[in-house]
């Protein structure tokens, strides 16, 4: 999946890449000086072209409750057609709000202190452009989500990471390295539970080291916490760092009804903090798309809502611990040592015991020997940094597809000649 796309545009010079450039090298798209699909785009290519599962991109292969989407469907019918507010529709910021208080005792203000956005992607977008730029650095923990390093590129910013690390308790963070990457550039700390790639659900301890620190250098907390609702461990709980003592005030907290509700398609987001940061944002966020989604946010509005919906999502968190079980049992029958994740669509694995030194490498060669297609962690790093190092062997596996399918991949793992 190379394109031919030149790297120099008109609008670069030699000596200094045009920002877009930067982007697609922060993204690990640029190899060889060459513009190259992203490796989700890659692998899902790969798996069609050779007939593999395909466990690399993570989004569900079934829709959300029936009663959301019908709500969309008469939303359209009657008219929800045109902008609706810049900020969201009433209902649905309300509901945000409402969300915030019953499930973490936050009390936020719908007015001024709720932001509906594109999906949690724009909401996470906006932030950092709005409040980082050259000379400023924000700090994420590493492996990360990827459009984390395209967006701070985009914002002229300087990314820098804390590494989380493969111990007995599956991927923690390295806390002492994340105290020791704060500089006084440090303006964000991008933060990410229940964590994608790694499934890790931070604990209440480590998020009291996050909040002294930023505390402690006056930093903007943005945390995306679009797996929520999605923690599959008893032992876990997702606790958003907003309710620490004194960090309401200097968060961002960011989610979207994409993974709770199997509605990745609709990209309805959120975000909630004190109003100076949120109309930063919205300053931000208007003049990218101003507005989304019309009809899709009274459906959104009335899920939040409804125990029948409640009800769905705790049958979707039971049946994807089933899933994970499924998967990880596999994984580790067929040779890898796969970490249980503690919530999120997805497994990491380390293909080291089967001998393999380049995730990469193994999984373009996957789908052709085994017939099923993940990604490589390193997909989730910068290249050469000591994650990308240590994580060069693992490979991410999503849960969330049907269960028939994922017994299929399972068995195709099982039958992979080593
Ligand atoms: C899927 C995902 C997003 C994007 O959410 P949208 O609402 O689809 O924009 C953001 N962060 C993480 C960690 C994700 O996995």
């Amino acid at each position: 999946m190379t394109s031919t796309t030149p790297t120099t545009r008109p609008s670069g010079t030699a000596a200094a890449p045009a920002r877009w450039q930067e982007v697609a090298r922060a993204a690990g798209l640029m190899r060889g000086g060459t513009l190259r699909a992203t490796v989700f785009a890659e692998m899902s290519a790969l798996a069609t072209a050779t007939g593999a599962v395909n466990l690399g991109q993570g989004f569900p292969d079934t829709d959300g409750p029936a009663e959301v989407v019908a709500a969309a469907a008469r939303a359209l019918v009657e008219g929800h057609n045109q902008y609706p507010p810049g900020p969201g529709i009433p209902a649905l910021r309300q509901a945000v709000a409402a969300h915030q208080e019953r499930h973490y005792g936050l009390r936020v203000d719908p007015d001024r202190e709720v932001l509906v956005t594109a999906g949690a992607t724009e909401a996470l977008a906006a932030a950092v452009l709005a409040l980082a730029g050259p000379g400023d650095e924000v700090l994420t923990l590493e492996p990360f989500y990827d459009a984390y390093a395209a967006v701070v590129a985009m914002s002229g910013a300087r990314h820098t990471t804390a590494p989380l690390r493969p111990g007995p308790d599956g991927l923690r963070p390295d806390l002492d390295a994340l105290v020791e990457a704060v500089t006084s550039r440090t303006r964000v700390l991008l933060l990410n539970t229940p964590h994608n790639p790694t499934g890790t659900v931070l604990t209440p301890d480590e998020l009291a080291v996050v909040a002294d620190l930023a505390g402690r250098h006056d930093l903007v907390v943005l945390t995306d916490e679009v797996y929520e609702h999605l923690v599959l461990d008893p032992a876990a709980r997702h606790v958003p760092i907003a309710s620490l003592p004194g960090m309401a005030e200097r968060t961002l907290t960011v989610s979207s009804s994409g993974k709770t509700l199997s509605l990745t398609g609709w990209k309805i987001g959120w975000v909630t903090g004190p109003a100076a940061l949120v109309d930063a944002v919205r300053t931000v966020k208007q003049y990218l798309t101003y507005v989304s989604g019309a009809p899709l946010q009274p459906a959104i509005a009335f899920a939040l809502g409804d125990p029948g919906v409640a009800r769905w999502v705790d049958d979707l968190v039971a049946s994807l611990t089933v899933r994970r079980d499924l998967l990880v049992d596999g994984l580790r029958d067929a040779g890898f040592a796969a970490v249980v994740p503690q919530g999120t669509y997805f497994v990491l694995a380390d293909a080291a015991p089967l001998g393999v030194e380049d995730g990469a490498a193994f999984c373009r060669e996957l789908p052709g020997r085994a017939g099923v297609a993940g990604v490589p962690v390193t997909a989730f790093t910068h290249e050469g940094s000591a994650t990308d190092r240590e994580l060069r062997s693992w490979v991410r596996f999503t849960f969330t597809k049907r269960e028939d399918v994922l017994h299929e991949a399972v068995a195709r793992l099982r039958a992979m000649p080593r």
